[in-house]
């Protein structure tokens, strides 16, 4: 609070020097030389109102007489003044030297602090500094955004400022070819949560790729309660997006959006049920693994029978530890779909399903106390049709 008060004292001091020195040029005394000085001389600093104002007297000496001598002799005062030592007339305060005592103040107290903290712009309002981190002098690695990111560091920046932040943080997450900006954009929206939630959300709809993504992935780790732009962007994360720009911060994106797309299934249903048969493989595989954890029946026979392929004994890894609790997952209803199945060739495919269906009929048997136990399709679990999505589909 202290500090507050200390760094809004010091910019008000300085904006009103500036003002003031700005004041004084403008209203640089150009008139008639007509005005009495009045005493002049070191007796006049001891004086605090002429610190203040530029003649204790101030008399019109026009039309008053010269002497012989060029001086002029005040009626009003008395005192005697060589002509060219009349002041001109104009305004009757010192602006420009209270302004430079100002600016001296501020500059002197702005370096203290600079000095003290190791931190240049320390003294500068966050106002201004969110400000400036519009504009090119406050982009990516220069002092006013590393300033910015330590007070967003120190928890320091809320409200106003941070909504205002967040609205400038959320363009480096764009993709413009500048090395780590999107890392360190992303950690700050991050900290300034829940105040980055619009500009966030914004982005989810006008930024470009890589800024949307980025935006779903903070969202999804932050909001409870989600919004059909997220689901949107969500079920778009699915695509398998292995060359996308910024990978490090999309690990894992396609599983936790699928995560949060169960989390959140009954909201849009039909967004998902449209991309059962999507041109991406990853995107296709994803989906029907999200409407068997979500119990979605509607799309029981489109689903089991492909997922049931993934039960066959091949050589792609985890698969069937994914497809498996996922059909486990639609309930009594994929029983029909499985029965077929039960005599397969492939004996893991017939072993799997058969343990499904008996769990599915009886659920009251734990795994170890069934007759048909699950073949070893995953060496992490002994009983794998209990997994969640995200376990289920790590790699
Ligand atoms: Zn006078």
């Amino acid at each position: 609070m202290q500090e507050l008060i200390t760094t809004w004292a010091m910019a008000i001091t300085t904006l009103t020097a500036t003002l003031l020195l700005l004041l004084a040029i403008y209203t640089w005394p150009r008139g008639e030389r007509r005005r009495c000085p009045g005493h002049r001389g070191w007796r006049t600093l001891w004086n605090p109102a002429r610190w203040v104002r530029r003649s204790d007297c101030w008399q019109d000496l026009t039309g008053v007489p010269i002497t012989p001598t060029d001086e002029i002799r005040c009626p009003e005062c008395g005192r005697s003044t060589p002509i060219d030592r009349v002041l001109r007339d104009g305004r009757r305060i010192r602006l420009g030297l209270i302004g430079a005592v100002l600016a001296m103040l501020a500059i002197g107290s702005q370096i203290g602090v600079a000095a003290h903290s190791g931190r240049p712009l320390r003294s500068v309002p966050t106002l201004a500094l969110v400000m400036l981190s519009n504009t090119a002098i406050g982009g990516h690695r220069t002092a006013v955004r590393q300033e910015v990111e330590q007070r967003v560091d120190d928890g320091t920046v809320a409200g106003f400022d941070a909504r205002r932040l967040a609205d400038v943080l959320v363009r480096d997450l764009r993709s413009d070819g500048r090395k780590w900006n999107a890392n360190e954009a992303a950690d700050a929206l991050g900290r300034l949560w829940p105040d980055s939630k619009n500009a966030l959300d914004r982005e989810l709809v006008e930024g470009d790729v890589q800024s949307r993504k980025i935006a779903a992935v903070i969202l999804r780790s932050r909001d409870q309660t989600g919004s059909r732009e997220l689901f949107i962007a969500s079920v778009d994360d699915l695509r398998d997006d292995g060359d996308a720009s910024a990978g490090w911060l999309l690990q894992r994106n396609a599983r936790a959006a699928g995560e949060y797309l169960i989390n959140h299934y009954w909201e849009a249903p039909e967004l998902i049920r449209a991309v059962l048969d999507s041109d991406d493989a990853q995107q296709c595989r994803l989906a029907m693994a999200i409407c068997g954890f979500s119990g979605d029946t509607t799309v029981v026979e489109r689903v089991v029978p492909v997922l049931i392929d993934s039960l066959r004994d091949n050589d792609i890894y985890g698969d069937a530890r994914c497809a498996a609790p996922a059909v486990f997952n639609f309930g009594p209803p994929a029983i029909e779909y499985l029965r077929p199945f039960v005599d397969d060739p492939d004996r893991q495919l017939r072993e799997t399903v058969r343990s499904i269906i008996e769990r599915l009929e009886h659920p009251d048997r734990a795994w170890d106390e069934c007759e048909n136990r699950l073949p070893r399709i995953t060496s992490t679990t002994h009983d794998p049709l209990a997994l969640d999505f995200w376990t289920a589909s790590g790699g």
